[in-house]
């Protein structure tokens, strides 16, 4: 418990100072051209009109245009936040260069969800109305796939960080296993294909990443670590991100501690 305390604190304390030296958004913008619905099996509602009134045709046509308006912002929401612009497909992205040099910073939540510091993390970006992007490990979102439903719902990204969260050099074969299979598992929780990746620990030569290129992944990177997993002092932890915040950059944190996946160590990167 006292761990967990002294875990969410910097977070608070953290959002808050951001919120005075930027603007969060997302940077990844999907073409215009792409079709989710396609990606993520959604179709538009049909409505039958089953009465002739014209009351009751403006009534079902004034519903049918609030669904698909609902429905529209759901797959925008989708669209922006968990597939990457082509022009990314297979690369290392450490940070990107917005247009006009905007003041946007990314906030990005690894090794997650976990039952208390991933619910505690999630109200505090809804009270700050703030989006961010959450890798989440294969085997932590099985064990509390409602937090992964909630991480979509809830308007931000949600990514693959493998299924072990192993550092050790993989075969293609396991590689493909850590990286497909948390693919797959967010696909059945969430209905979103993801194509965002980030190696654990940013391990970029052992397997993982070769992989992830082949399948034409965006392998994102950060641009700024805020080395919480080191459980600073709240001001260090704030110093380390403001220090190296920029237009464009990516912030490292974590939602959770990887205490479960390896309980000899509090907290991976
Ligand atoms: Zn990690």
């Amino acid at each position: 418990m006292e761990n967990r305390k002294i875990f969410v604190l910097p977070h608070k304390l953290l959002i808050a100072l951001l919120l005075f030296t930027s603007t969060l958004c997302l940077s990844f913008v999907i073409p215009k051209s792409w079709n989710l619905s396609q990606i993520i099996g959604i179709n538009k509602p049909k409505i039958e009109i089953i009465n002739s009134n014209a009351d009751n045709q403006q009534r079902v046509a004034e519903f049918q245009t609030a669904m698909e308006a609902s429905l529209n912002e759901q797959l925008k929401q989708k669209n922006l936040l968990s597939v990457s612009p082509t022009s990314f497909n297979g690369k290392i992205i450490y940070e990107i260069k917005p247009i006009g040099n905007k003041k946007v910073i990314a906030l990005t939540f690894d090794d997650g969800p976990w039952k208390n510091s991933t619910r505690q993390t999630l109200d505090i970006l809804k009270k700050n109305n703030i989006k961010a992007t959450f890798f989440v490990v294969g085997q932590a979102l099985k064990n509390n796939p409602e937090l992964g439903k909630q991480v979509i719902t809830e308007g931000h990204a949600i990514a693959n960080h493998t299924w072990h969260h192993w550092y050790h050099f993989m075969n293609p074969q396991v590689a493909a296993f850590e990286i497909d299979k948390t693919t797959d598992l967010i696909y059945q929780v969430t209905g979103v294909k993801t194509n965002l990746f980030r190696p654990p620990g940013g391990h970029l030569s052992n397997g993982l990443v070769a992989h992830a290129r082949n399948k034409k992944y965006a392998t994102l990177m950060w641009s700024a670590d805020s080395r919480d997993f080191q459980q600073p002092a709240p001001e260090t932890l704030v110093n380390n991100v403001i220090k190296n915040a920029r237009p464009g950059g990516i912030i490292l944190l974590h939602d959770g501690g990887a205490i479960a996946l390896v309980p000899s160590k509090l907290y991976l990167r």
